[in-house]
């Protein structure tokens, strides 16, 4: 039996005991699509406010160290991976506002935390992208258009919001996005992750004053938080797959399987996969959140690379776990209540990333020419 929780001889939990036990015991029984249950946890347990400092002047500071950081999503993620996912959306727009946002905009968000509002950052577009229209004779803009796979959607106070102006600059923009008639879940009806109620959020005559644009145009695509930030995206992905080699190896050893040197070496593979993951995600955090945007060009461009590596690594790790759930605890691990089924299930939908292969491709030239 393997006694140490936190697994291959690593991590103290990183969050307090009872608000893991408190969201375990929320999640165990609840429908897969209901996260409304699950906010008032957090909530209780201040995690929306874990990582914000207020400010004297006004404002806040973002206090959120990749430590802290990928112990919290790690071990959320372990438990309930919509969770997780709907916090690290939470996170970074904590952390871009605190970057490139107003100390007006700060305190909106300030406010909007701690007053129980989730936050998240929605950037693929819908059918129709969203796009920006001056309103004549106004400083006031016009929106139209949707985001979709906009977690959160329903549930969410604000989100950031990016919109690509053509031929022109990306602009971020900070929005109320709690009108319920602009949610469209219908679209969302997914073999796993159904808690982010990642739908459809629609900003078609939403009007918004200049107080909406955050920072200068482009500033949500500076490195190395904006391609560098997706190790925050692993580490809640880690969660789950560490979570799945446990139950491996709790399972294996109580039904006196463990002994087989075929099911010794799945345990050993599951192992080695999700150490891996690991180490490139720690080594990936640590030079995010501690590489400056006025470091070296090539130190950025490294950095970054790395980071969307590691989620390259994390998306080879969760499909070899799954895969060795599958084989080594078999049918029984298709059961709806055995503890992997969600965990699998969820992991194979959230490892699905935008354009995998253009991260292998673009980054890898960057790695390859510093060797
Ligand atoms: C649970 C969940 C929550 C999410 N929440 C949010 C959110 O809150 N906000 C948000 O903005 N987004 C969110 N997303 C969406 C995410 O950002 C991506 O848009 C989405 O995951 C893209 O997945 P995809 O498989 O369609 O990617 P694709 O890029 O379509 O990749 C599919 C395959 O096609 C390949 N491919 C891609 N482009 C090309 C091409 N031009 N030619 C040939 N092959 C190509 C890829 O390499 C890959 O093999 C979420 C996604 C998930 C799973």
């Amino acid at each position: 039996m393997i006694d140490d929780p936190r697994g291959f001889g690593l991590k103290k939990p990183a969050l307090a005991a009872a608000f893991s036990d408190d969201l375990r015991e929320a999640v165990h029984g609840l429908a897969e699509d209901d996260f409304r249950a699950v906010l008032p946890i957090l909530v209780e347990h201040g995690l929306l406010q874990l990582f914000v400092s207020p400010l004297e002047q006004g404002g806040y500071s973002y206090t959120g160290d990749w430590k802290s950081v990928l112990g919290c999503l790690s071990e959320i993620g372990g438990i309930d991976l919509s969770t997780a996912r709907l916090l690290e959306g939470h996170l970074n727009v904590l952390q871009l506002v605190s970057l490139y946002g107003s100390t007006a905009q700060q305190n909106f968000v300030l406010e909007t935390v701690q007053n129980g509002g989730m936050l998240g950052v929605w950037g693929a577009d819908g059918r129709e992208p969203v796009k920006l229209d001056g309103v004549e004779g106004t400083s006031a803009w016009c929106l139209s258009g949707s985001k979709r796979y906009a977690s959160g959607a329903g549930v969410l106070r604000a989100a950031l919001v990016p919109i690509s102006q053509k031929d022109g600059p990306m602009q971020l923009l900070l929005l109320p996005v709690d009108d319920p008639s602009r949610v469209d879940l219908s679209s969302w009806h997914y073999r796993g992750m159904q808690r982010t109620a990642s739908g459809t959020y629609s900003f078609e005559n939403l009007t918004v004053g200049p107080e909406a644009f955050v920072g200068q145009p482009d500033c949500y695509r500076l490195e190395p938080w904006f391609v560098g930030g997706i190790w925050r995206c692993a580490a809640a992905q880690l969660g789950a797959i560490e979570a799945i080699v446990k139950i491996i190896a709790w399972e294996l050893n109580d039904n006196g399987r463990a002994e087989h040197p075929l099911q010794r070496a799945r345990i050993g593979r599951a192992i080695m996969q999700a150490r891996t993951a690991r180490l490139w995600i720690e080594d990936a955090a640590q030079r995010v959140e501690t590489t400056r945007p006025n470091a070296d060009a090539d130190e950025i461009a490294q950095t970054v690379a790395l980071s969307a590596y590691s989620r390259l690594v994390t998306e080879e790790a969760a499909m070899s776990v799954i895969d060795l759930a599958e084989r080594a605890l078999g049918l029984g691990s298709f059961e709806n209540s055995h503890p992997v089924e969600r965990l699998t299930r969820d992991l194979a939908v959230y490892i699905r990333q935008a354009n995998p292969d253009a991260v292998l491709l673009q980054h890898g030239r960057v790695l390859a020419s510093s060797l």
